[in-house]
């Protein structure tokens, strides 16, 4: 009973110890009104929201993902909430970020164009070696589609980017997207620290 009690704390110090050791940030941006805070909110919680939200300012969840080896790490995952509506999304958003989803509509067409500068941005604010991945949302919008699959595809391998579509409405895709990141991010970072 004691060996066993003691084995518990041990396993509770050591996982407590690499919670700590592995908090990763991610920036999820993208044109207004493509469905970032829907994406977060069905990723973290499960929810959709019909209705934009009206609230303004930097929100973020926290996740923890078990990465391939049983490991568990968490993501700390920020959402612009409606300020790149005014273009204020500072270097601080950006500032310490591991990882990034940048996000059009693939039933807007002015949402894919815009694509380019948030990714200079991004460039501009962070690492070029952080994990990112290119979402083309609202898949579900089959009949209103204005980008394709594959203009999708060409333009995350020319940025050296992954790539997925996904829906925040149906689920599609939502926890696979968010989970690439966080793992490339684990594996860059065991590949460097390991
Ligand atoms: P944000 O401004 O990029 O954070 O976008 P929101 O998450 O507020 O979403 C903007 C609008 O698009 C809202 O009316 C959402 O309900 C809708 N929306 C978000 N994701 C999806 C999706 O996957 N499919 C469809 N059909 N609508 C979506």
């Amino acid at each position: 009973m004691a060996d066993n009690a003691a084995e518990t704390e041990h396993e509770r110090s050591s996982s407590s110890e690499s919670e700590e050791e592995y908090l990763f940030k991610v920036v999820v941006i993208g044109d207004s009104a493509v469905g970032k805070s829907n994406l977060l909110s069905r990723y973290a919680r499960g929810e959709f929201n019909p209705q934009s939200k009206a609230t303004i300012g930097v929100e973020f969840q926290t996740q923890s993902v078990e990465v391939d080896n049983g490991r568990e790490v968490k993501a700390q995952i920020w959402d612009t909430a409606g300020q790149e509506r005014f273009r204020a999304v500072t270097s601080a958003y950006y500032r310490g970020a591991f990882g990034a989803l940048v996000v059009y509509d693939i039933s807007r067409r002015l949402t894919f164009d815009g694509v380019k500068r948030w990714i200079d941005e991004l460039n501009m604010h962070s690492d070029t070696t952080i994990a990112r991945i290119l979402v083309g949302n609202k898949s579900d919008l089959e009949h209103i589609r204005e980008v394709s699959v594959e203009e999708g595809k060409s333009l995350a391998e020319a940025e050296e980017m992954f790539f997925m579509e996904t829906s925040a409405l149906d689920s599609t895709n939502v926890k696979e997207a968010f989970e690439m990141v966080i793992r490339e991010i684990y594996n860059n970072v065991s590949r460097k620290v390991l």
